[in-house]
């Protein structure tokens, strides 16, 4: 047990055969002269063999224990002191005094590891000696500062280990030792590979570490130290080396402090790890940051950087300017800027920010309103991206920068506006050419005229004449129904009968006076009448005048826009207007031409003197019917001895009774009948559907009641008398294309045996 222990010692104290310690054979030798012997040892007793940490005058490395003086101490773990062997029963057959080194005298003590015995110290001679108790006590001493030795020596090895391991490492270390002040007392070897400093010289106290920091390092370390010595346990640091040669390096400090049971400060052991690589590429990034910047000021960018977590958005001065906001009134949080985006925007620009924010876009880019301090929009567009995450991929923090595009995003409104409006007036004027319908046209349009307009509501109205007052026609309204009344009114419009008759009030001012009529405050306009109750709110109003060469036609009326109307809507919108004058015009042409032609054919077809249709219009009358079939009596009327009312009567009284018989014949005929004045006194009659009495009938009758008008002519009494010849055609009659030319020749033909055969009478042809 005991002898396990020792070897278990033995191995943990390094202890191994040949590996003497030259002090402790400085301490032999200096042992063995002082006492005046020639042997002095330090000898470990091992298992099976027996060797010397140190020792003096023997050559050997190793000794056969089993009967061996030390074996003797160590086993009985006691002192031995043999004056002379030779003398001594249990020595004198001793082969260590018989043969070499033919040992007569032997002091030795216990040399004890921790307690275990492991060896001896102790002085041998080939002569006798006469030592007391005395000289074996000092011998004692010299045992335990071997033993003290040793284990101090164990211990340095131990750490000298840690420290060469420390020194393979990229970290060097520091130690302070407070005491009164703070002692630099260790500094890892490898201070002088990683830092180009000398480290002997800090070892050596020639240098301080405060020596190789520039002026803001050394107040940093003055800083570091004085939290630990104030009771900081942990801190860290970031210091430039400046060393006596090479480039500078940049440390990370890592320090912690310890301190005793009374919590007085001890030390302060420092851990220093190149940082000058990470540095390089962080100032890199901070220039490139600095340039970066300098760029978008130059470049009039606004940037903003907004720290999620805590709710704070970071602005350059240019982000305020965009917004005309006081860069000192600018409030960080996400609730003002919500609060400055265009309620049209916000949701989608909300939206767009979360996609990003969650990695479902590659960027936050995106173009939005927001409110100048002055009221107005700016048109912004911005570019974001999310900068950091945490661990599970949130966004933690967004920059990006804001660029004013108000300008450019406006002419492009503009131009977007100006072609859809073209076409919107492309579309009124094909509508109209499509169906001549100038109302459905306007219909047609309205919806796109308000969006055009940015308004609410719309009517387009034209001025015409209504039982000689001038009202306003409406064509197209936005639907407007309130109350019962206006909902008539509504129904009205869609049956196409909706007049405004007073244009005493606020729409009919554009009128009276052809000017535009623009307000955005229309219960304060002078013309204001008020909206009748019920009456969407009107809060902003613009009339523009339809004109056709300068004198107003008509008008267009727009309602609510978002913002206040400005004059700019007004030229906007004109070319609408002139187009609309030019279709209101082209519809006046339209009906103008078509009456001309009314009238034109009219005449063309009709006799002047007795309105009747003339020969014309009765062979066109006859082609019809021949086209079409039927039954029907043809007769050709002449008055008799006409010449003689001429004679005597005058031309003028000739008329009168050309024109009573004209009367006579239209009054008599029905619907689908004909009369027509052939020339001369001369008439003709188509008689639809009759039978050839029934016709006959007619026509007696006709004559009859002739023959007893009287036609009064300037106080004359003028009676007269016809002739008629009548033709029936049956309905099974074979077309014929000169069918009216024979009916006429028949027809004549029987009248002409009616003149012969007295005059005053019916004669059918065959
Ligand atoms: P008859 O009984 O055979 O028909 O005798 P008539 O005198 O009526 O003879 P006819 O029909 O040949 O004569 C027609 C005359 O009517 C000739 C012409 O002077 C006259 N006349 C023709 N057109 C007009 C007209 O528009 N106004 C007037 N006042 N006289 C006309
Ligand atoms: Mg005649
Ligand atoms: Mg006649």
């Amino acid at each position: 047990m005991a002898e396990s222990l020792r070897v278990e010692k033995i191995r943990e104290f390094g202890l191994y055969i040949g590996q003497e310690d030259p002090q402790l054979n400085g301490l032999m030798k200096a042992l063995a002269a002082w006492l005046d012997v020639p042997m002095a040892f330090v000898s470990i007793v091992d298992n099976e063999t027996q060797f010397f940490k140190a020792k003096t005058g023997f050559d050997g490395e190793e000794i056969d224990p089993e009967p061996s003086f030390c074996n003797y101490v160590v086993s009985n773990e006691a002192q031995l002191l043999i004056n002379d062997a030779l003398k001594s029963k249990q020595f004198k057959d001793n082969p260590y005094v018989i043969d070499a080194p033919n040992v007569r005298f032997y002091a030795g003590v216990p040399l004890k590891l921790d307690d275990v015995t492991v060896g001896t110290v102790c002085v041998l001679d080939t002569q006798p000696h006469n030592f007391t108790d005395k000289e074996l006590e000092s011998l004692s001493h010299v045992s335990e500062h071997v033993s003290q030795y040793l284990t101090l020596s164990l211990k340095h090895q131990q750490l000298v280990q840690e420290r060469s391991f420390i020194d393979d490492t990229p970290a060097a270390l520091i130690k302070w030792r407070y005491n009164m002040a703070l002692d630099l007392q260790y500094v890892s070897a490898n201070m002088s590979t990683l830092f180009n400093i000398p480290s002997d010289q800090l070892r050596d106290g020639s240098k301080s570490f405060e020596d190789f920091l520039d002026d803001k390092g050394r107040k940093e370390l003055n800083f570091l130290l004085s939290n630990h010595l104030a009771g900081v346990a942990t801190s860290e640091a970031q210091f430039r080396l400046v060393p006596a040669k090479g480039p500078e390096r940049w440390v990370k400090l890592l320090s912690k402090s310890f301190y005793d049971p009374e919590g007085r400060l001890e030390n302060i052991h420092a851990m220093l790890i190149d940082n000058t690589a990470n540095r390089y590429f962080e100032r890199r990034l901070n220039e490139a940051n600095q340039q970066m910047r300098l760029v978008l000021e130059a470049s009039g960018l606004g940037t903003w950087d907004w720290n999620v977590p805590t709710d704070t958005n970071k602005v350059n001065q240019r982000w305020c300017e965009l917004l005309g906001i006081e860069y000192a009134n600018f409030d960080p949080s996400l609730y003002f800027w919500e609060s400055l985006v265009h309620p049209a925007d916000l949701k989608r620009v909300e939206r767009e920010l979360q996609a990003h924010m969650v990695g479902d876009t590659p960027a936050f880019s995106t173009i939005y309103r927001m409110r100048h301090a002055q009221g107005y929009w700016v048109w912004i567009e911005t570019y974001g991206r999310v900068v950091e995450r945490d661990s599970a991929g949130k966004a933690l923090r967004l920059t990006g920068t804001h660029r004013d595009i108000t300008e450019k995003k406006e002419a492009e409104l503009l131009d977007t506006k100006q072609r859809q409006l073209l076409s919107f007036i492309n579309k009124a004027q094909a509508l109209y050419l499509n169906d001549k319908d100038l109302s459905k046209a306007c219909q047609d349009i309205l919806p796109e005229l308000i969006e055009i307009a940015d308004s609410q509501f719309a009517f387009i109205g034209e001025m015409q004449k209504r039982n000689g007052k001038d009202v306003l026609y409406i064509h197209a309204i936005s639907e407007l129904s309130w109350n019962e009344q206006s909902s008539e009114l509504y129904k009205a419009y869609l049956r196409g009968e909706l007049f405004f008759e007073s244009l005493n009030n606020l729409f009919g001012r554009t009128i009276t006076s052809n000017e535009v009529v623009l307000t955005n405050e229309p219960s304060q306009h002078a013309a204001s009448k008020g909206t009748p109750s019920g009456h969407p709110r009107i809060m902003r109003f613009l009339g523009l005048p339809i004109r056709l060469q300068g004198n107003v036609v008509g008008m267009i009326g727009l309602a609510n826009k978002l913002n206040d109307y400005e004059q700019s809507d007004a030229t906007f919108l004109q070319p609408l207007l002139d187009a609309l004058g030019a279709l209101f015009y082209a519809v006046q042409l339209d009906k103008a031409r078509i009456d001309a032609e009314r009238r034109l054919k009219n005449m063309a077809m009709t006799d002047a003197l007795t309105g009747v249709p003339n020969r014309r219009a009765f062979i066109e009358r006859c082609q019809l019917l021949n086209d079409e079939g039927g039954a029907r009596s043809v007769a050709i009327l002449d008055i008799d001895h006409f010449k003689r009312v001429n004679d005597t009567f005058g031309h003028a009284a000739g008329d009168a009774v050309i024109k009573h018989l004209a009367e006579s014949l239209a009054r008599s005929i029905r619907s689908d009948d004909m009369v027509a004045r052939l020339g001369g006194e001369e008439f003709a009659l188509i008689l639809n559907s009759d039978s050839k009495d029934k016709a006959h009938q007619r026509l007696e009758a006709l004559r009859q009641e002739i023959e007893q008008s009287q036609v009064t002519f300037d106080g004359e009494q003028i009676g007269y008398t016809i002739s008629i010849g009548a033709l029936f055609i049956a309905e099974d009659e074979p077309a014929n294309s000169d069918l009216e030319q024979a009916v006429l020749d028949h027809a004549d033909k029987a009248l002409y045996d009616a003149k012969k055969s007295g005059r005053n009478r019916v004669v059918w042809g065959t």
